[in-house]
């Protein structure tokens, strides 16, 4: 036997029962991006590497060591598996001319590609969904995306989520942050790790977001983005808190967040749980007025978070939150192989009236006892069991067997009845009605 073959190492197959929570949770989210009024927009999963290197920004995280980068064998081009999507979109944006008549609002859900050392909440292949408002200058609708986000974690039945906000302020006030803060971890640098020493030039920003527990008083007594940011970036920023408070959403302003990518200004933000272990964060996102411009277009304020759809789903079930799995309404027994001819063209009716109708399979040596079909016809979970024996059909009818009552795990309380194979479709649009 050949060698077994694998999925890469920090990529996953999304296999039933599982797949029935992302469907759920993709159900809930595209619903509620609806009301909302966000439309879809799908990229490619590759891009030219150049649009994250010039997007993101050529220090980050991503661009330094997480991209999955290759050359296209036949004209040579540098391209990327996508990391993120916010440049994807923008660069969309641009393409295709999507603002022309005004902003937009999109969302998107999807694989990205980080090359990330795997751990619970952590993979190399994992599934964004985002939002992103392209054209709007805020901070209404910074505040109408966090909103949107809590009424998710609502929707979802999730607790626990809280919501962290800053204001990165505008270039020239990080600026003169920077300088403030770099002369600052000068001052210390003996305290400083090999990572902090290596940024302190590149990206002292995210010094301040460093994991290191020896390092915590040092950030907490640097010098503050806060207190550079000039009087209209004040207002941004308490316009939005004054939007929270008006939906009476509770946030802590953490003045460390920072966020991973260089193209966030003013408002940032973050939703974390504690109840993740150390990959805590849920959703991330912030205000990006500057991307539209740096990957080449002409300037457009936007504003977007995204969400690891992973972690999520792993919250829903540490909360026991996740939905039971769906049941067909019906399973149809089966008890003779030679009635399948007819039983099939039945079944196929009950579907064109919107019934889910699991037919049983049988095998080789015929369709199997009837106490095995009725078994599965159990474990379905379907409300109804529609047996096809000799007797009825020879009749014209077929014996309709309530498994369980309607959307619960109670017993079936009629028992079986007949019901003319005629009359099985009128049968099934009572069902759809209640
Ligand atoms: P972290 O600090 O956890 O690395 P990040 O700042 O790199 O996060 P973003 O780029 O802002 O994350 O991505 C938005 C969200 O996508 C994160 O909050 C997280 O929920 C999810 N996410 C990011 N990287 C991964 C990953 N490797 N595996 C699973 N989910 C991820
Ligand atoms: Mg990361």
């Amino acid at each position: 036997m050949a060698d077994k073959l694998s999925a890469v190492k920090g990529m996953n197959d999304i296999a039933p029962p599982a797949s029935a929570h992302w469907e759920w949770l993709e159900d809930t989210l595209r619903t509620l991006m609806r009301r909302y009024g966000y439309r879809n927009l799908r990229t490619p999963i590759v891009e030219p590497t150049a649009l994250f290197v010039r997007g993101l920004g050529e220090v980050t995280d991503i661009v330094e060591k997480e991209m999955y980068s290759f050359e296209d064998r036949l004209n040579g081009e540098q391209l990327t598996l996508r990391p993120e999507n916010t440049a994807g979109v923008v660069r969309a944006a641009l393409e295709h001319s999507l603002l022309y008549d005004g902003g937009k609002r999109l969302y998107y859900m999807g694989p990205m590609f980080r090359h990330e050392r795997p751990q619970r909440g952590r993979y190399r292949q994992f599934h964004q969904f985002g939002a992103e408002a392209l054209g709007f200058a805020g901070p209404d609708v910074d505040a109408e995306l966090i909103v949107l986000a809590c009424d998710l974690w609502a929707e979802l039945g999730l607790t626990g989520i809280e919501l962290e906000i800053n204001s990165l302020g505008q270039p020239p006030e990080r600026l003169a942050h920077r300088q403030a803060l770099i002369a600052y971890l000068e001052a210390h640098a003996d305290q400083l790790d090999e990572e902090a020493k290596r940024r302190l030039h590149s990206n002292p920003l995210r010094i301040l977001d460093t994991k290191n527990p020896a390092m915590q008083d040092l950030v907490n007594a640097a010098p503050r983005l806060m207190d550079h940011l000039g009087a209209e970036s004040l207002d941004h920023f308490n316009r939005l808190r004054g939007l929270l408070d008006a939906h009476g959403i509770a946030y802590r302003i953490n003045p460390r967040l920072v966020r991973g990518m260089d193209y966030y200004n003013l408002s940032v933000f973050e939703f974390v749980t504690t109840q993740l272990g150390s990959q805590g964060t849920v959703c991330a996102g912030g205000r990006y007025d500057g991307l539209f411009e740096q990957i080449g277009g002409k300037a457009a304020p936007a504003v977007g978070w995204a969400m690891g759809m992973e972690r999520i789903l792993e919250l829903l079930k540490e909360q026991g939150r996740l939905p039971e799995q769906p049941a067909p309404d019906v399973y149809a027994v089966v008890p003779d192989a030679a009635r399948v001819p007819q039983v099939m063209p039945v079944l196929r009716a009950l579907r064109l009236q919107g019934v889910n109708v699991q037919m049983h399979a049988g095998g080789a040596d015929g369709m199997g006892s009837m106490k095995s079909q009725f078994k599965k016809a159990d474990a379905s979970g379907a409300r109804f069991a529609l047996i096809f024996g000799e007797q009825e059909m020879q009749q014209g009818t077929v014996a309709l067997k309530p498994l369980r009552g309607p959307r619960t795990d109670a017993p079936a309380e009629a028992a079986q009845s007949l019901l003319p194979l005629d009359a099985v479709a009128d049968w099934a649009g009572r069902l759809r009605g209640d």
